[in-house]
């Protein structure tokens, strides 16, 4: 038996410290159990990472004081999955380990809600309950019709003040009790049951090879590749379906909860309450709650963002990664783990299937299924034989040259526009960039306001008239003359939703607008909101950034319009292509899913570069074929693991000496088969403040960059002012 525990206390310390455990509690510890611990001169809480029988530290050792709850709170095989994303993503294991555990569970004094539930002592009526003074009388007659009620709830329903309520208690006719309730976060959102669809043939090849994957001893991953409007949910659905009928559970992973209500509630009507939701809205006490639920078996599905990877659910026999090419699954802070990966390792220790569902399969994903490492199933014909949207790629040069000038709608989407509102049928209508205009120029000596903190143009807000950092979220007042030369005329160059808006307007007075950006959806509840009007019919046309892009089902929609497509071309990453290739096909994906076709108008500079025109043909192959291609020549991924180590600092001095001293010692340890190279300034030159140099590493095994550079990090230290971040499999390259 191990005498020694390895522990990472609740405070900010990057290690594992060394505890004995004492004689007494050998038997309930084990990896993953919370324990308070002597710290100097406190007792702090921790969790058991590791045992050991041996400390280099054994005469100096404490011992562990005591164990907090019956069951570890980290289960085995999440521990194990904890040490994986240390050690794969080059992060302290403490961060992992918070990772996997979420602080509403771990935090000190988090527990249970309890409240005061009053009850009648005679359910079927007592004569004693008869002929009291009004008041009481109402308490029991309250307490007849409902049921008990927590006290809080009585008081209101009955209209009275606590003191009958107490009266009655000591009258020995109402009793008051302790009980635990849980805090429900979707009380009052009823949703009607829904019974399985009769399948479509894809659907069903899609559900049979998945299921014949889950029966398998080694279930493996599948790659669930199915149009827009496919039915994939539906194929989820019954998967975990038959998880459910093997005694097992499942969890689903959705891209951003917020922006995916309509998934969710396809889950919830479908499973109701063995459906457990974790998303970030979630006050402390509902999401320790839920996962108190999930931990203790009264919820065998967990959906929700990238962390509910990690809910303890028991015999898991399904995970599924919807969408699982959006950028939102890599988590941007120690441990920066892409959830769509951690995935299938969680599958691989827990012997259980894992399904990645995409229109757009990530090139990393879809290179593993020619590789033979991933199952496939293909699903491209839409539900009920409805077409796919037809797509125009509008080529506004051209446009600008008739008009004489740049303009921002086309000539032909303001024709669809009226058509559709003429028979009212809706609009989306998608701009990758909020805000009034990018950026606000003078006019006379090309002076453009910039942030003082990042290397990027401040961006205009006309209704706050502000400008605004899109990077630090920095305000300022707009200068009312040229800072530079005085003048006082100013260009706006560049456009955002904002304008948008103001634009649409002035060309159909009377249509009503809703604009969808993180300006306008503050509140919690706005998404919903605004969606529920459109799908009512309250709301013509919604104009929106990405957030309108995914996961959105309104029969009504026919036209969809992409307003600026080749914005995130000009982006200097090598996945800008496969970035513009899966927006343009998921935002195309919203028109024609009722039974009228759909239709897509996008506009664009570059209108023949082999993204857009992928998309507009619906080749996904074809474009996957040729951006492999040029992937390959590069040594890009999926053709090698790509490692990103950022310098930052407020000294751009600094930063630079202490990238190159680093480079320098990692140069003399890196394998040869690991390319890289030398420091140079981060396209993001500049953020918040600070300096941002970067070194990137490629290799088709992560192991030999992650080791050298532990290496080096253990040995070269970083002057004060200068921080490190390393990247792992990074998909931002700013
Ligand atoms: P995807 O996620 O692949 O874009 P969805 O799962 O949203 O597609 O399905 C599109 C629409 O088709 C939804 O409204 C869904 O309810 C419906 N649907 C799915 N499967 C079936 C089926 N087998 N029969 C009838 N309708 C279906
Ligand atoms: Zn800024």
């Amino acid at each position: 038996m191990a005498s020694i525990a390895k522990v990472v206390v609740e405070i900010s310390l990057d290690r594992e410290f060394d505890y004995r455990i004492p004689a007494h509690l050998q038997a309930s510890i084990r990896v993953g159990s919370q324990v308070t611990v002597p710290f100097q001169s406190r007792e702090l809480r921790g969790f058991v990472v590791g045992l050991a029988n041996y400390s280099a530290f054994a005469d100096k050792l404490k011992e562990i004081a005591g164990v907090v709850g019956e069951k570890p709170l980290i289960p085995d095989e999440i521990m194990k999955l904890a040490y994986w994303i240390a050690d794969y993503y080059c992060a302290p294991i403490e961060h992992a380990v918070r990772t996997v555990l979420p602080s509403a569970v771990r935090k000190r004094g988090a527990k249970h809600k309890k409240q005061l539930v009053a009850s009648l002592v005679n359910e079927t009526g007592c004569p004693a309950c008869d002929n009291l003074p009004p008041k009481q009388q109402a308490v029991v007659e309250t307490l007849r019709q409902h049921g008990p009620l927590t006290v809080s709830e009585l008081k209101e329903r009955s209209g009275c003040s606590e003191s009958p309520i107490k009266t009655l208690e000591k009258l020995g006719l109402v009793s008051i009790e302790e009980s635990t309730i849980l805090r429900d976060p979707h009380a009052g959102m009823e949703l009607l049951r829904t019974e399985p669809f009769e399948l479509m043939v894809e659907q069903r090849t899609a559900l049979d090879t998945i299921c014949a994957a889950m029966d398998q001893e080694k279930p493996g991953t599948v790659l669930l590749h199915g149009v827009t409007g496919s039915g994939k949910t539906e194929v989820y659905l019954q998967a975990i379906q038959h998880a459910l009928d093997k005694g097992q559970g499942a969890i689903v992973l959705v891209p951003e909860i917020s922006l995916t209500p309509q998934t969710v509630d396809r889950f919830r009507s479908r499973f109701g309450d063995c459906v457990a939701v974790l998303h970030s809205s979630l006050s402390d006490g509902e999401r320790h709650d839920e996962w108190h639920r999930i931990r203790n078996g009264e919820a065998q599905i967990a959906i929700g963002a990238r962390s509910a990877l990690f809910s303890p659910v028991e015999n898991l026999g399904l995970i599924v990664v919807d969408e699982e090419h959006e950028p939102t699954y890599k988590q941007d802070e120690s441990p920066r783990y892409n959830a769509r990966d951690v995935a299938v390792m969680r599958g691989r220790i827990e012997n259980c299937c894992v399904v990645l569902g995409s229109a757009t399969p990530a090139l990393e994903s879809f290179n593993n299924v020619r590789d033979g490492r991933y199952g496939l199933a293909e699903m491209l014909m839409r539900v009920d034989d409805r077409s796919m949207p037809l797509m125009r790629v509008v080529d506004m040069r051209i446009e600008a040259e008739k008009e004489g000038r740049a303009s921002i709608f086309s000539k032909e989407l303001v024709q669809g526009i009226y058509d559709r509102l003429n028979i009212n049928e809706q609009v989306i209508l998608f701009l990758n960039r909020r805000g009034f205009s990018a950026s606000l120029q003078c006019e006379k000596c090309g002076y453009v306001a910039e942030c003082a903190e990042c290397s990027v143009s401040m961006t205009y807000h006309k209704r706050a008239h502000k400008l605004l950092c899109h990077i630090c979220g920095a305000e300022e007042k707009v200068p009312d003359r040229c800072p530079d030369c005085g003048d006082p005329d100013f260009k706006y160059a560049g456009m955002g939703t904002e304008r948008i808006e103001e634009v649409l307007g002035k060309l159909c007075p009377k249509a009503r607008v809703a604009r969808m950006d993180s300006d306008t959806m503050r509140k919690k509840d706005s998404y919903r909101t605004v969606l529920d009007q459109f799908k009512t019919g309250k709301i013509d046309i919604l104009l929106g950034t990405q957030m309108i892009a995914k996961g959105l089902d309104f029969p009504n929609v026919t036209l969809v319009g992409v307003l600026h497509a080749d914005m995130s071309l000009n982006v200097p990453d090598f996945r800008a292509g496969e970035r513009t290739f899966q927006l343009l096909t998921q935002v195309a994906g919203r028109a024609g899913r009722g039974e009228k076709a759909g239709e897509v108008i996008v506009q664009a500079y570059t209108p023949h570069h082999p993204a857009i025109q992928a998309a507009r043909s619906l080749d996904y192959e074809g474009f996957c074929s040729q951006d492999l291609e040029f992937r390959r020549e590069l040594n890009y991924p999926p053709f090698s693991h790509l490692v990103l180590l950022t310098f930052k600092g407020e000294n751009e001095l600094e930063v630079m000496a202490a990238a190159d001293r680093f480079s320098a010692q990692l140069e003399r340890i890196l394998p040869e088969s690991v390319s890289h190279s030398p420091p140079v300034p981060a396209p993001l030159a500049r953020a918040k403040g600070l300096w941002r140099y970067q070194i990137m590493l490629r290799c088709e095994h992560t192991v030999k960059m992650t080791r050298p550079i532990r290496h080096v990090q253990q040995t070269c230290r970083l002057p004060k002012g200068v921080t490190l971040t390393v990247d792992v499999d990074a998909l931002s390259l700013l």
